[in-house]
C-alpha cells in the first residue's frame, strides 16, 4: 500500500495516523519533538476537557463563521464518536456539572499511552526529532535529524503542525513561510484564548496578582457570559476572558485599545445594589458596608478601589452601576506564545473537501494550523481530532483514486 508520512504528532496527526493506518496505508509520523502529544500532555494539566455534551447543533454554532464548513468534519467524527473512540482506547469519560467532558482521570497521559500503543499495533511507524523543515527544490520533504539531513518522497503528506503558542512544545508556526512560497493561501497567526495587559497599579497587583474573581459576568459588543477568570500581575487570563478574547483581541487591532464591562454581582440586580448600598452606613467604612451589605470584599472590592474614582463611589447611583458594569480596558493581548491556541493559519478556502491543499496535490493539512476558531470548552481538541481523521480519510480516497 501507499507511503504516507504524517508530519506532527500532537491529536490532529495521529488521528489522521490511525485513520490511514486503518485503511490499509503505511504510515509514518515525523515529530520534532522527542515525545508525541506534547501540547495535549498539557492540556491534560488542566483535567483535559475532551469535547461538549451539549446538543449537536449548539456545537457546531461554537465555531462561529467557520462553523458550516467544520460541519462534515464533526458529522462524521463528533463529540460522540470521540467519546466512544477513547472508550475504545479503555478511557471512560464524564460530563462534568459545565456540560465539559472529561476523561474519567483527568488526564492525558494514560489516554496517550493507550494510543500511541494501539498505533504502533496498527503498525505506524513514529519518528521523534525529525524536524521538518519544508520542501527540497525539486519537492521532497526536509527534515533536520539528530544523525544529519534526511529527504523522504512520500507518496501523500499530511501536515498537521499545530498553532504557534508554546513553542516549547513543539509547535512554532514556522511553517507559515514554506506553505506560503507555495502558493497557499493563508492568515496570519494571532494569539487566540488567550489573556490580555491591563497596566495595574503596583498595589493592585501586589495584593491581588494571581487572585480569582469567581461567579461574575464579562459583556462585549452585546456578547454576555458569566464565569471567572484570573487577576495576573499585568492584567487577567482565564476561561471568562478567553471567551471574550476574539473580540478583544480584534477590538485593539482595531482601536489600539478595547474594553469589557464586568459585572461583580451578575445574581443581583441593579436596583438592590443601589438601595443596599444607599443603606446608611452610619460609622462603618466603605470598605466594611460593602462587605456587609453586599458581600464584596478581597479582590473584587480591591478592583473597585481600583478603577473608580474617589467622587463616584460616594454616590450610590453611580457606585452601583459600575458594581454592575465596571469598563475594564485591555491595552495589549498577551504574546501568542502564552496562548491556548492559535487563530490564522491556512484558510479553509485553500483546500478542498478531503482536507487537500488545492495549491499543493496530495499534501494535505488539519488541526490547529488550520484557520478555525473556538472558544475552550472542548471545542478545540474536537476540531482537531475531526479534521485529522477528515484529512486521513481525505488522503486515503486521493491515494485509491
Ligand atoms: C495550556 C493549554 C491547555 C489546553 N487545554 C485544552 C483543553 O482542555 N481542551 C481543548 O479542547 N483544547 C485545549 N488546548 C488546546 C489543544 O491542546 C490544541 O488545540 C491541540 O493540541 C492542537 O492539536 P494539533 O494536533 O493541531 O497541534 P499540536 O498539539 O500543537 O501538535 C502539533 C505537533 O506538530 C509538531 N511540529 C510542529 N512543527 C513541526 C515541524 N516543523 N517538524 C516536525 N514536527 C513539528 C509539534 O512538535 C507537535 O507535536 C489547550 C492548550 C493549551 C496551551
Amino acid at each position: 500500500m501507499a507511503e504516507v508520512a504524517v508530519i506532527g504528532a500532537g491529536p490532529a496527526g495521529l488521528m489522521a495516523a490511525e485513520t490511514l493506518a486503518a485503511a490499509g496505508h503505511c504510515v509514518e509520523t515525523f515529530d520534532a519533538m522527542p515525545s508525541a502529544g506534547r501540547k495535549f500532555l498539557l492540556a491534560g494539566k488542566g483535567g483535559l476537557n475532551l469535547t461538549h455534551a451539549e446538543g449537536f447543533e449548539a456545537f457546531v454554532a461554537r465555531y462561529g463563521e467557520r462553523a458550516a464548513a467544520l460541519r462534515p468534519w464533526l458529522e462524521a467524527f463528533g463529540p460522540q464518536a470521540l467519546r466512544d473512540w477513547a472508550a475504545g482506547l479503555g478511557i471512560g469519560t464524564f460530563v462534568g456539572s459545565s456540560g465539559r467532558v472529561f476523561p474519567t482521570e483527568m488526564k492525558a497521559a494514560p489516554l496517550l499511552r493507550a494510543w500511541l500503543h494501539c498505533l504502533r499495533g496498527q503498525g505506524v511507524l513514529m519518528h521523534q526529532r525529525h524536524r521538518w523543515q519544508g520542501w527540497t527544490d525539486d519537492g521532497a520533504l526536509r527534515f533536520d535529524t539528530a544523525q544529519g539531513p534526511l529527504t523522504r518522497r512520500p507518496q501523500a503528506t499530511v501536515l498537521a503542525l499545530g498553532g504557534a503558542s508554546w513553542a516549547r512544545l513543539g509547535s512554532n508556526g514556522a511553517w507559515w513561510p514554506w506553505l506560503q512560497a507555495r502558493g497557499v493561501e493563508l492568515a496570519p497567526l494571532r494569539p487566540s484564548n488567550c489573556g490580555f495587559d491591563v497596566g495595574w497599579s503596583a498595589h493592585f497587583s501586589g495584593r491581588f496578582a494571581g487572585e480569582p474573581l469567581k461567579s461574575v459576568a464579562i459583556a462585549v459588543d452585546g456578547w454576555r457570559q458569566e464565569g471567572e477568570f484570573v487577576v495576573t500581575q499585568g492584567g487577567v487570563e482565564g476561561s471568562l476572558v478567553y471567551a471574550a478574547s476574539a473580540a478583544l483581541r480584534d477590538g485593539i487591532e482595531r482601536d489600539g485599545s478595547a474594553s469589557f464591562e464586568l459585572d461583580l454581582l451578575p445574581a443581583r440586580p441593579l436596583d438592590w445594589v443601589t438601595h443596599e448600598l444607599a443603606h446608611p452606613r452610619g460609622p462603618r467604612s466603605l470598605s466594611t458596608h460593602l462587605k456587609t451589605r453586599l458581600n464584596l470584599a478581597g479582590v473584587k472590592a480591591g478592583l473597585l478601589w481600583e478603577l473608580v474614582p474617589k467622587d463616584v463611589r460616594a454616590d450610590p447611583v453611580r457606585f452601583a452601576a459600575l458594581i454592575k458594569a465596571l469598563p475594564v480596558r485591555v491595552t495589549a493581548a498577551r504574546p501568542i506564545d502564552e496562548a491556548i491556541s492559535t487563530a490564522g493559519g491556512v484558510k479553509l478556502e485553500a483546500l478542498d473537501e478531503g482536507l487537500m491543499l488545492r495549491a499543493c496535490p496530495g499534501v494535505f493539512c488539519a488541526g490547529e494550523m488550520l484557520d478555525w476558531g473556538a472558544p475552550t470548552g472542548g471545542y478545540l481538541l474536537t476540531a482537531c481530532f475531526a479534521s485529522g481523521c477528515a484529512a486521513g480519510r481525505g488522503a486515503a480516497r486521493w491515494l485509491a483514486r
